[in-house]
């Protein structure tokens, strides 16, 4: 393996509320660049570019800070944190957003410090897709810009999401979301047709059932680990969006084959995240931990190809 490259990541930093099946649980550490840049702190130097307000513990930037990422990058700003609420069906791949209250992201201008600019890799995590724009106004030439989004901003600011997919090359969004996006049900001509508008990769999460890559090498499908204990899925697909551009960075090219390695760090780090509420997890990960789940999630699929 090469020496990690660093990883930019803009996202949201959050406090939420999350109405588990098992337990209610308010005020929890949220937010997707938290979730993204613990999980991509397991392999790579980490830049955050956010904004927090004046409620936010300093505990959390301390813990952070505690696994290599830097902070200098997150604002803080005079008022409230984002909040974002939410609500789990018993089968806790369903949820409803029962609250959002932007906050200090309502009049955030994100501003890529001298040093992050020529950051290769850039994730834009979900946060409005103006702000993923102003952020790729500031940067020179990543080698990789990977964003995510949401049905929030996919159904309110549809033309600022066009925008935004025609300067990105790789997008990742859950099964639900390319519907939208698409217009079409069917995942398949969902992604052909996202596919057209920009991004040269799409990659669709499927929850515990893994993620499809797409790509002009054709599809890949990573399966999802199956866990006993599913507590809090909140902040799997950062924590997933961290572990794919996290395993990228170790990686000398984004050789097709290299994608398709960086789909099981992913989908195994993922699966860390939603064992425990919030980012309790995937805040302790290590290198370890995540190569002996790809192991895990391996074997999932050794058949004896060779014999068939
Ligand atoms: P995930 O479960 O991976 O979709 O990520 C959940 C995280 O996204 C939560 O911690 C929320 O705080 C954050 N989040 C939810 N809605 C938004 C939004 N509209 N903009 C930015 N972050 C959000």
């Amino acid at each position: 393996m090469t020496r990690a490259e660093s990883i930019l990541i803009v996202g949201s930093m959050a406090f939420d509320d999350l109405e588990l099946p098992s337990i209610n649980a308010r005020d929890v550490i949220g937010g997707s660049a938290t979730y993204s840049a613990f999980a991509a702190s397991t392999f790579a130097e980490i830049r955050v570019v956010a904004v927090v307000g004046t409620d936010f513990p300093d505990g959390t930037l301390t813990a952070l800070r505690a696994r290599g990422i830097d902070t200098a990058g997150i604002e803080r700003a005079e008022g409230r944190t984002f909040r974002w609420a939410g609500r789990y069906d018993a089968d806790l791949v369903h949820r409803t957003t029962l609250d959002t209250q932007l906050n200090v992201f309502a009049s955030f201008a994100p501003k890529i410090p001298a040093a992050y600019r020529d950051t290769p890799i850039v994730l834009l995590g979900n946060i409005h897709p103006a702000l993923q724009l102003e952020v790729l106004e500031q940067v020179t030439r990543p080698r990789l810009v990977i964003a995510d989004t949401m049905n929030f901003w996919i159904e309110g600011e549809p033309a600022l999401v066009d925008k935004m997919l025609k300067r990105i090359d790789t997008l990742v969004i859950n099964d639900e979301e390319a519907r939208q996006l698409s217009g079409h049900h069917n995942i398949r001509r969902a992604a052909r047709e996202i596919l057209t508008r920009g991004p040269r990769r799409l990659i669709i999460k499927r929850g515990e059932h893994g993620a499809l890559l797409f790509d002009d090498h054709g599809v890949f499908a990573a399966p999802g680990f199956p866990l006993e204990d599913v507590v809090d899925p909140t902040g799997a697909g950062d924590s997933f969006a961290g572990g794919f551009v996290g395993y990228l960075a170790g990686q000398a090219d984004l050789s097709p084959m290299a994608l398709r390695r960086a789909m099981l760090y992913a989908t195994a780090t993922a699966s860390f995240c939603v064992e425990a509420v919030g980012t309790a997890r995937v805040a302790t990960l290590t290198p370890k931990d995540v190569a002996d789940r790809v192991t895990s999630i391996r074997s999932l699929y050794e058949f004896g190809a060779a014999t068939m």
